[in-house]
């Protein structure tokens, strides 16, 4: 009785308050699950299927999020940079995905493996190498492209090239598949271009890449430039040079170290000579500060921000400094294998991971 007498006044007072109570939670529920989903959102979480997009890019930052489970979900590959050669015609000293095999999937397969990643959630695929228009002097490529745009329906195919191999006849056959073509160019003076290796022969690097500007506004493709900023261009001033080319996005690039790829045993490139302190870049970027289409990417950001996969389709952890691969998506499905991709979502959506990606979003004037 002692013990069950101080118990007794509560229960009265809930069992007369239930019926106010329950009404409350019933008006008050709705608004905690919106405000729950609001949350979520404004954090940059969502599930399959609940992505957004954006308006325009706001400058240098590319800030649009989407994409992937959040922190009871699985990951969404919203974005994947798929490398599907190693090989290249050009012997750049800092490369990090070097010509460690010879391997390229059969077409079919690598297609089966695009439609397992768009049913996982994928919304921009970019094709990269190597050099990914050395393949059957990119028919490969071009068909990969057709087939991500026409069959798979993807918003945004885009390509990273040296540029060096694409012909007139790619443009008026494959053009109007693509999204955006991205040209690597470190230097606007030959010289250092040759000292980086970008460079083959009697094919000048920068004249060719305005010939490239060209084709892609008369073939309605966006242009981008990748600048990989190292010890021989850091002082350089890029600024006329880019204004004057235009392109949709200049990314630039900290030089990066990876194990086993271009330092370190096994390293097919001793990338040390290359390398630049953080200090350095930021000068650089200081003093390129006005130019608006400029989107910066330091060492920290690069590492586990975007999710790689080889030329077995396996997707490439760089989280401990190296690319140690996954299980190949082909054998076990893409959810199994992105739980080992080391891909950090809030570092994707921080460096605007996420951008307006379709040339028919871009709104452009060519
Ligand atoms: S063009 Fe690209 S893939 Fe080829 S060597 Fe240079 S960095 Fe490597």
């Amino acid at each position: 009785m002692w013990a069950t007498a101080p118990l007794a006044f509560p229960w009265k007072l809930l069992g007369a308050l239930r019926g106010p109570l329950g009404s409350l939670w019933g008006s008050l529920a709705p608004l905690l699950l919106w405000l729950r989903a609001a949350l979520r959102l404004g954090l940059g979480w969502t599930h399959r299927g609940q992505g957004r997009q954006d308006g325009p890019e706001p400058e240098g930052a590319g800030e649009e999020e989407e994409g992937g489970g959040g922190p009871d979900g699985p990951l969404t590959p919203t974005s994947v940079n798929y490398h599907f050669t190693r090989q290249c015609n050009y012997k750049c000293g800092f490369c990090f995905h070097t010509a460690k095999t010879s391997f390229v999937l059969p077409l079919e397969e690598a297609q089966r493996g695009l439609r397992l990643l768009k049913e996982a959630g994928m919304e921009k695929v970019n094709f990269s190498g190597g050099e990914p228009f050395l393949r059957d002097r990119g028919e490969y490529l071009g068909r990969l492209v057709r087939f991500c745009k026409q069959e798979l329906r993807l918003p945004s195919v885009s390509i990273v090239s040296n540029g060096s191999l694409i012909r007139e006849r790619w443009f008026v056959k494959y053009g109007q598949y693509l999204d955006i073509l991205a040209i690597s160019c470190d230097s606007f003076n030959e010289d250092v271009n040759v000292l980086i290796g970008r460079g083959q022969g009697r094919l000048n690097h920068v004249e060719n890449l305005r010939k490239l500007r060209r084709w892609c506004r008369e073939y309605r493709v966006a242009f981008k430039i990748n600048s990989v900023i190292n010890r021989f261009n850091v002082d350089e001033d890029m600024r006329a040079h880019i204004q004057e080319l235009n392109p949709v996005r200049w990314k630039v690039f900290q030089c990066l170290l990876i194990d086993g790829e271009n330092a370190g045993d096994g390293a097919l490139r001793e990338a040390e000579r290359f390398v630049i302190s953080k200090e350095e870049f930021q000068s650089f970027l200081d003093r390129h500060r006005g130019v608006p289409c400029l989107v910066p990417e330091c060492n920290d950001k690069m590492k586990d921000s975007y999710l790689i996969l080889d030329e077995y389709m396996r997707f490439l952890n760089c989280r401990e400094g190296r690319k140690d691969p996954s299980r190949s998506i082909l054998d076990v499905g893409v959810e199994e294998a992105i739980k080992f991709s080391g891909f950090d979502e809030e570092t994707f959506r921080k460096r605007g991971g996420k951008y307006v990606w379709s040339k028919a979003d871009l709104k452009l004037d060519w």
